[in-house]
């Protein structure tokens, strides 16, 4: 099945519905078009659907494959990878100062999205390499920099990410990794990491390893975290990769999905300990690989955006050609093509519904994370820190969620021919399902969002997000379009949900910690879905606004109307999981 980039959509979901375009009147972006922004846009979707589609299956049922300490990639991949680094995809967002593009992060969002969507198990590797490039860039010193913040821009190298050990998973504190001051200022590195995504592979000659250690003197748990930089090949005197680190991958695993994503287990210190350089400070380590994470939570929450893009893709295609049954009121004699179907219609409308308002709040998140950086006031700016990190969580774990849900329903869509990998709804399905469990599971990010990111500014961060999504259902209520149906007052009603839900965790976070966690799940999907609700409707209002056929008004208004009547009204049964679930999750129904 081959894949088509939505660039017309992306475009309109970031210019409407995610605030680019404000951001743009507002120069926050400089002397950046629409029209420039376009163009990189549909250049990305050509690539992604040319270079990159193809080599969806092929890594499905080849795989990366381990051998005598080496990753042998799939077939085609070095060569696309050089491609795609050599047509400066990997620097769009970085500094131009190392390289890159200096582009808004919201466009790289986009095309993130797009490559995810054309090969999850491809776009997962750059994602990687971005992260570290933001980390570096905010915590390094400036000649670590110099000597390797060109290569990661120019995709040249590619970066891992090292956090999980066996018993360190979600309990980041718990990691036992060593490093020891050898004396000139770098560090000896020993011990083991598991699950590590493009630990080993042949797409680049070097291989940048961002680990998480414990120096001997650091205190227990996370305050006792160091990051280390960790070349797989020390640089000679030319800057060139030379002699091979102390630093090996011992394994791969087998997995249920991403087949081509080599996930390593990787080991240091068989001689001695890997030479390593500390980035940032000695202690401080989780606060600059919360720099490489967060950046890389979004770009997992597009992963599912992307999956959910193409699985309803090819959903449509199937259902628009499978016949099956006659559908009441058909013409003609014959069986029908299911998408006739009311039920079929149910599931493919709760695709296309679920996918738009998870790009929008993915998008929204990029968009908040560049005002964090470029607008104008300070004040603006930490305003839009708190934006991004308060939507960060529900961008990851909600786009996520749906990423799985949408390729369920689209092998359900086919039917049986679903469940048989011939026709590709499987592999998607299958590779939805990683993005749920790292960066951070959506049970930890859940978490996040309610301990953390809640109690922002006293509650005023969430407060006045939630202001404008009341706003957007009284803007419907006031709109006189046709079609909308009950749109205004459903989405009033889940926004009030969230508002309810919101104070309620507001004032018991502190006082009955537990209580306020046992519904942090349910609440980031109502968060998810009051927010993707009026998203929607938003997108459908611009299209009104703008009066124009191509922005597809009717088609705008009767998604957020289908998204409002049958998923946003799931949003008081989430309300009452929240603030009255607590009790139900008592262990009697879980015997020991
Ligand atoms: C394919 C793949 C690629 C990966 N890539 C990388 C990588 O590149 N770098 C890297 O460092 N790691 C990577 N990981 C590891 C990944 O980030 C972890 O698997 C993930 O963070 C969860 O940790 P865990 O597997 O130990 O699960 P656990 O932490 O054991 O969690 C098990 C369950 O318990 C829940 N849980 C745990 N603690 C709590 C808590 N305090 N409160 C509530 N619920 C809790 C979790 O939500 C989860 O549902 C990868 C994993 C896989 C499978």
């Amino acid at each position: 099945m081959t894949f088509s980039a939505p660039v017309a959509e992306i475009a309109f979901t970031l210019k409407h519905a995610a605030g680019f375009a404000d951001a743009l009147a507002q120069g926050a972006y400089g002397d950046l078009t629409e029209d420039d922004v376009e163009a990189v846009l549909a250049e990305a979707g050509r690539f992604a659907a040319e270079v990159i589609a193809p080599l969806n299956v092929v890594g499905d049922r080849h795989g990366a494959v381990f051998q005598d300490g080496a990753v042998i990639m799939p077939p085609g991949w070095k060569e696309a990878y050089t491609q795609w680094a050599a047509a400066g995809w990997n620097g769009l967002a970085a500094a131009p100062a190392w390289g890159g593009q200096g582009l808004p992060h919201a466009v790289n969002a986009a095309c993130i999205e797009m490559w995810n969507a054309a090969s999850m198990a491809f776009g997962v590797g750059p994602v990687l390499t971005m992260g570290a490039i933001e980390a570096m860039a905010a915590h390094a010193s400036e000649e670590l920099k110099r000597t390797y913040l060109p290569h990661l821009v120019s995709g040249r190298w590619m970066a891992t990410m090292q956090l999980t050990e066996p018993q360190a998973g979600s309990d980041v504190g718990a990691l036992r990794t060593r490093a020891e001051r050898a004396g000139d200022g770098t560090y000896r590195i020993t011990g083991s990491k598991i699950f590590i995504t493009y630990g080993e592979h042949e797409l680049t000659d070097n291989i940048i390893h961002f680990v998480l250690a414990r120096l001997p003197d650091a205190p227990p748990g996370t305050r006792g975290i160091s990051l280390f930089l960790v070349p797989k090949f020390l640089l000679g005197a030319d800057g060139a990769p030379a002699t091979r680190n102390d630093v090996r991958c011992h394994a791969i695993e087998h997995k249920l999905g991403i087949h081509a994503s080599p996930t390593c287990t990787m080991v240091y210190g068989d001689r001695g300990g890997a030479v390593g350089w500390l980035v940032g400070e000695e202690n401080r380590g989780l606060a600059c690989m919360f720099t490489m994470m967060n950046n890389a939570r979004l770009a997992v929450g597009l992963q599912g955006v992307g999956i959910a893009e193409r699985a309803t893709q090819q959903a449509l295609a199937y259902a628009r050609e499978r016949r099956q049954g006659r559908a009441t009121g058909a013409d003609g004699n014959g069986p029908s093509p299911i998408i006739a179907h009311p039920d079929v219609r149910r599931m493919l409308l709760t695709m296309r519904a679920l996918t738009r308002a998870a790009r929008a709040l993915c998008y929204a998140t990029a968009v908040a994370i560049d005002m964090a950086h470029r607008a104008a006031d300070a004040g603006a700016r930490e305003r839009a820190q708190e934006r991004a990190a308060l939507l960060t969580p529900v961008a990851k774990a909600f786009s996520t969620d749906i990423g799985t849900e949408v390729a369920s329903l689209g092998v359900q869509v086919h039917g049986g021919m679903g469940f048989i990998e011939e026709t590709g709804a499987a592999q998607h399905y299958r590779d939805a399902r990683i993005a749920q469990i790292y960066e951070g599971t959506n049970g930890i990010q859940a978490i996040d969002l309610v301990a953390r990111k809640l109690p922002l500014s006293g509650g005023a961060t969430v407060r006045a997000y939630i202001d404008e999504l009341r706003q957007t259902a009284a803007a419907v209520g006031r709109s006189n379009a046709a079609g909308f149906g009950r749109t205004a007052a459903r989405l009033a009603e889940a926004v009030e949900s969230l508002a309810r839900a919101t104070e309620w965790l507001l004032g018991t976070i502190g006082r009955s910690p537990d209580s306020a966690l046992a519904g942090a799940t349910p609440y980031l999907r109502l968060f998810g879905t009051a927010a993707g609700g009026c998203a929607l409707a938003s997108e459908a209002l611009a299209a009104i606004r703008l009066g124009d056929g191509r922005a597809q008004p009717a088609e705008r208004v009767a998604l957020a109307r289908f998204f409002a009547e049958n998923i946003a009204v799931q949003a008081g049964g989430l309300e009452a999981a929240v603030v009255e679930g607590a009790d139900s999750l008592a262990a009697e129904a879980l015997p020991a």
